[in-house]
C-alpha cells in the first residue's frame, strides 16, 4: 500500500511549509543596517553610491543606478530610452507583469513574443515575427535565472536600431558564454525583493555602460530634477529645473547598507542554489512525469527558480491537483507565471488573449516552481524530493 497523501488525510512530509524562496539575513547584515541608521544619513547618502559602485564592480558594468524596486528600475529604463506613445517594446509573456507594465507606464505598447518550449525563454524567431517599424526595444527576461540568447536577440533586432534591455531580476550571478549577466544588454535591470538573490527589503538596480542613460535614470528617480541636493549644497544655491516628469524612486541608505552586506555573499549563495538544482536534476532523472526546464550549454544558470514541467499525459490529474497535493505535504511549490497577455489588464487594453502565444499558454498548464534558496538545508531538499515521489506515485497513470 502506498502511503496516503496528506491531502487525503495522510501524514505530511513536513509539518511546517517550506517556502519556494526566502531571504538569508545574518548578524553582519543587522550590524550594517544599524551602522547606517547611526550614520546620520537615512537616504541618498554615501551608502547608495557605495552600493552602486559595489554592484557595478560585481557584474562588470560601468554605471549602476539604485532605485526603490525592480519595477521602478524597469520604468527608469523605459524612460531613459525615451519610449513613449507610438513605440512598441517586445516582451515575453512568461514573466512577472512588471516587465510589460513598465512599457505601459511610459505610454508605449508591449508586444508579446512567444517562448521556447524547453527553456521558456523568449524565442528569437518569434521576436522577429512580431517586429514592426515601431519596435524600439526588446526586453529579454532571464526566466528562472537562465540568461536569454542575447547574442541571437541582438542579431535579430540590432540591425534595425532596436535596443536590447535585460530584465535580469532572476539572473544575478548568471552568465552567457562566460560573460556575466549585467554585461549582456544595453541596460540590465535587477530586483532586491526578499525572494531574489540578494535583498534590500525592496529595491532595484539598473546597470549600463552608457553614461547618458545612467544620468537620465539618476535624474528620473528624483523627479528629473537637474541638480540633486548634493549639487545644490556644493553650489550653495536653491536652483533646479524640472523639464521632464520624474518620480520619487529613491532607495534609502539603510537599504543600500543591507544590499552591500548581502552582495558579499552572492557567489556563495549562487553556488548553493546551483548545488540544490544539481541535486534536483539528479533525483528527477528517475521520477517519472516531471521534466526540468532545459539548460542551454553556453549558460551559467543563477537559479532564482527551479521550474519543472509536468508530463500531464502520464498523470491522472492536472497541475492544480499536483500543486495542492504538494502544498498539503508542506512543500511551498508555486507557479511562475500566469502568461501576462492573459491578464485582464492586457486583454482589455491591448486586445490580447488565448492563441497569441501558444507555447507559453501550453506550458502554463504544466509548470511548477520547486523551492530553491540559499538557506535551504540538505534535509529540506530531500523533503521536496520525498514529497514529489509520493505525490507522483499516487497520480501516475498505470
Ligand atoms: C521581481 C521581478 C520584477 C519586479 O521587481 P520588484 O522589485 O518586485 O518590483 C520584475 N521582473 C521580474 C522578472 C521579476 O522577477
Amino acid at each position: 500500500m502506498p502511503e496516503a497523501l496528506a491531502i487525503d488525510g495522510g501524514r505530511p512530509v513536513r509539518s511546517a511549509l517550506l517556502p519556494y524562496g526566502r531571504q538569508t539575513v545574518d548578524e553582519m547584515d543587522v550590524s550594517a543596517v544599524v551602522a547606517a541608521l547611526r550614520s546620520g544619513w537615512l537616504t541618498t547618502g554615501p551608502a547608495v553610491k557605495a552600493f552602486e559602485d559595489d554592484f557595478a564592480a560585481c557584474v562588470g558594468a560601468r554605471h549602476a543606478v539604485a532605485v526603490s524596486s525592480g519595477t521602478a528600475a524597469l520604468h527608469a529604463a523605459m524612460h531613459a530610452l525615451r519610449i513613449g506613445p507610438g513605440d512598441e517594446v517586445i516582451v515575453p509573456p512568461v514573466t512577472f507583469a512588471a516587465t510589460a507594465n513598465a512599457v505601459l507606464f511610459v505610454g508605449g505598447r508591449p508586444v508579446f513574443a512567444d517562448v521556447d518550449a524547453d527553456t521558456l525563454l523568449m524565442d528569437p524567431a518569434s521576436v522577429e515575427g512580431v517586429m514592426t517599424p515601431r519596435t524600439r526595444a526588446v526586453i529579454g527576461v532571464d526566466f528562472a535565472g537562465q540568461p536569454c540568447a542575447y547574442d541571437r536577440l541582438r542579431d535579430t533586432v540590432g540591425k534595425q536600431g532596436v535596443t536590447v534591455v535585460s530584465d535580469a531580476c532572476h539572473a544575478l550571478g548568471g552568465a552567457l558564454r562566460g560573460v556575466p549577466v549585467g554585461q549582456l544588454a544595453d541596460l540590465s535591470v535587477f530586483s532586491f525583493h526578499p525572494v531574489k538573490h540578494v535583498t534590500t527589503c525592496e529595491g532595484g538596480m539598473i546597470v549600463t555602460d552608457n553614461a547618458g542613460l545612467a544620468d537620465r535614470m539618476r535624474a528620473f528617480r528624483n523627479h528629473c530634477m537637474t541638480v540633486d541636493h548634493h549639487g545644490r549644497a556644493a553650489s550653495a544655491s536653491w536652483g533646479y529645473e524640472i523639464a521632464e516628469l520624474g518620480f520619487n524612486y529613491r532607495i534609502s541608505d539603510v537599504q543600500c547598507a543591507l544590499g552591500r552586506s548581502q552582495l558579499r555573499r552572492l557567489t556563495e549563495w549562487v553556488d548553493r542554489r546551483r548545488s540544490i538544482a544539481a541535486r534536483y536534476d539528479e533525483m528527477l532523472a528517475d521520477i517519472p512525469a516531471i521534466v526540468p526546464l532545459a539548460l542551454r550549454p553556453e549558460v551559467e544558470h543563477a537559479y532564482h527558480l527551479y521550474v519543472v514541467q509536468l508530463d500531464l499525459d502520464r498523470l491522472t490529474v492536472d497541475r492544480g491537483a499536483v500543486f495542492a497535493a504538494l502544498r498539503a505535504e508542506g512543500i511551498g511549490v508555486n507557479v511562475h507565471y500566469i502568461p501576462v497577455h492573459l491578464q485582464p489588464l492586457y486583454r482589455e487594453r491591448l486586445g490580447t488573449g488565448p492563441g497569441d502565444c501558444p507555447v507559453a499558454e501550453a506550458a502554463y498548464e504544466r509548470i511548477l516552481s520547486l523551492p530553491v534558496f540559499a538557506g535551504m538545508t540538505d534535509a529540506d531538499v530531500e523533503d521536496v524530493i520525498a514529497a514529489l515521489r509520493k505525490v507522483i506515485r499516487a497520480y501516475l497513470r498505470s
